[in-house]
């Protein structure tokens, strides 16, 4: 914008006025830089002792003295600390320091308030940019228009005031990642907030980044076990999918996220969880419980809770992103939850509001399905010549009164490959985790499952949609006849199995040995609640005494025909020997 201009306005502050020469030569490098005639403007000024500050629009050459001490003291912060003895090296950075008059640009804050700031001047900003207010105070460039630029602000301080300077990085925002971060608690912009001390990053990655391309992507084959019996059976997590859990308040949504995150020791999955808009005691019980189960070694805790600014809210799934993708990068597998998307789209449309974007639907601003699905297209399992690593995203939204069809929840349906939808119906009748077999789906189904629990699995679902609908019609028939009353029994039977308390996830020879019995009608007859007892006592059994079989559905994750036999026969014995 300044090149266009016929005639410069250049601003230079001192202490001296300059000479007619000195001045010669400020027009010379101008012209240099800028390629047409500047007028030079002389503010005497006592700021800048021992040197000179020259403006021209926002471009500022600091050559003052403690523009010069900045300068040696950013060169400094760059050596590496991690390389023995620092000295020398600091020695020779500063010997091989030479101070230059580089331009910076710089801004002036117009407004600022609701951790947002307008900011003028900036002309080459872009948009993502990370800016320096004062006193360190960061933000992100998030709106920018043809004489202001909106910003928000990661952090409230009352230095930063209306007329206040700001200062380009050039950088767009990033989180530092590395192995490092195994079993701690970060913010949003990756500082440690559990009091572990300090965390050697081994990079830094963009927070926002583009997902990976057709071409480097991999079909979903892979099972993730989560361990809970209702998803593995049914609703298979595969690595690299993304899976949406849905539903009411209180309905057992994060229990699944911290049991499939429990499931993943010893399977060579790194785990992150990004709680978002959470209370702080919320947080600090999932790390109590992982590090109960062992699984904050292998776990990250990414956290913007409710009292922390909307701008943090709403950087701090793609923070938990990037992190993931350092790993994947490295062929390792990711899950990664975001609990949840739903406070996470409410920040984000309390910043748009602010930044006087025009809302939408409910309020939300029109961009808040790309807010969404940029974020959940970056889960891949990339293919195998870049190292076949994978990032599975288990996005968790809220839902008011089962309402699957308001703004929020019908654009991440839309965006994953399936939903585990809660309801509070079953979960206040005891039938925890609460799934909805009916408006549940995996859309990548059985190729993320071993054969042996597809195989097993057979007509689980198909048998509890038709109890469903039997148990409707039936419910005030007093009496039914013989038949019907067996299908009632099976049914209630299969959704006694499905029931599993919190932190106890299923092997998978256990679920499958337990299929195979209860879709054998092995379990007719045994009265509801006994049906927990004889389901412990077979598995107990089958461990006890079959090992071999165990270990085969484990180790191998496939039955024959033969195999499936034998485990209904043996199921059938200790059936007849439980009465
Ligand atoms: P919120 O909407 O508050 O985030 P949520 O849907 O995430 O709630 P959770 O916090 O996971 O729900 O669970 C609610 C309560 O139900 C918790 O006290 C939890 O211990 C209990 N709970 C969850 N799953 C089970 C389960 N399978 N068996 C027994 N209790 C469970
Ligand atoms: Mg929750």
């Amino acid at each position: 914008m300044i090149k266009d201009e016929k005639i410069l306005k250049a601003l230079l502050y001192s202490l001296e006025e300059p000479s007619k020469e000195q001045k010669e030569r400020f027009g010379k490098f101008l012209k240099n830089k800028y390629g047409a005639e500047a007028e030079l403007e002389w503010i005497k000024s006592d700021e800048y002792a021992g040197g000179f500050r020259l403006q021209v629009g926002s471009d500022v050459y600091d050559w003052s003295l403690m523009g010069r001490l900045r300068q040696l003291k950013e060169t400094l912060v760059r050596v590496p600390t991690d390389q023995g003895d620092i000295i020398p090296l600091i020695k020779e950075s500063i010997n091989e320091w030479t101070p230059e008059a580089y331009a910076e640009q710089i801004g002036e804050v117009l407004t600022v308030g609701d951790g947002i700031a307008t900011v003028s001047g900036l002309e080459e900003v872009t948009f993502g940019e990370i800016l320096i207010f004062a006193d360190g105070v960061r933000g992100m460039v998030q709106d920018i228009r043809e004489d202001e630029i909106g910003c928000v602000l990661f952090n409230e301080d009352e230095d930063v005031v209306q007329g206040s300077a700001v200062k380009r990085t050039g950088r767009t925002a990033g989180t530092p990642v590395g192995e490092g971060f195994l079993g701690r608690v970060v913010d949003a912009l990756g500082t440690p907030i559990d009091g572990l001390g300090e965390i050697e990053a081994a990079g830094y990655m963009p927070v926002e980044a583009q997902a990976p391309s057709i071409i480097d992507r991999q079909p979903v084959d892979t099972p993730l076990e989560t361990g809970i019996f209702a998803i593995d059976s049914m609703f298979p997590i595969g690595r690299g999918q993304r899976e949406l859990i849905i539903g009411d308040r209180q309905t057992g949504k994060t229990a699944i996220a911290s049991d499939a995150i429990i499931n993943q020791k010893g399977k060579n999955c790194i785990c992150i969880y990004v709680a978002i808009g959470k209370k702080n005691s919320a947080v600090v019980h999932m790390q109590q419980s992982l590090m109960k189960h062992d699984a904050m070694d292998y776990s990250i805790i990414v956290t913007a809770s409710a009292s922390d600014p909307a701008p943090l809210q709403y950087i701090a799934p793609y923070a938990g992103c990037a992190m993931a993708e350092y790993f994947m990068h490295q062929g390792k597998d990711v899950l990664i939850i975001y609990d949840d998307l739903s406070k996470h789209a409410v920040a984000y449309r309390a910043l748009s509001l602010l930044l006087d974007r025009s809302p939408g639907r409910e309020a939300y601003p029109g961009d808040v399905f790309y807010l969404h699905s940029r974020l959940l297209e970056r889960a891949a399992r990339l293919s195998d010549n870049i190292g076949g690593g994978s990032i599975t995203a288990l996005p968790i939204v809220e839902t008011q009164a089962g309402d699957v069809s308001a703004y929020i929840p019908t654009n991440i349906i839309s965006i994953t490959d399936g939903q585990i939808f809660l309801e509070s119906d079953l979960f206040f009748s005891g039938q925890r985790p609460a799934v909805n077999v009916g408006l549940s789906v995996s859309r990548v189904g059985g190729d993320a499952q071993t054969k042996a629990m597809k195989k097993a699995a057979g007509t689980l679902r198909i048998d509890l949609a038709q109890y469903r609908e039997m148990e409707v019609f039936t419910q005030f028939a007093s009496d039914l006849d013989d038949q019907t009353r067996r299908q009632l029994e099976y049914g209630q039977g299969l959704m006694r199995m499905l029931r599993q308390p919190q932190y106890q996830p299923k092997t998978q020879h256990e679920q499958v040995i337990t299929l195979v019995m209860a879709l054998a009608h092995t379990m007719q007859g045994i009265a509801t609640d006994k049906v927990d007892e004889f389901i412990a006592g077979l598995i107990e059994m089958f461990e006890r005494e079959h090992a071999e079989i165990c270990e085969r559905i484990d180790r191998e994750g496939v039955m024959d025909d033969e195999l499936k036999q034998e485990i209904i026969d043996i199921s059938a014995e200790y059936r007849n020997g439980f009465d």
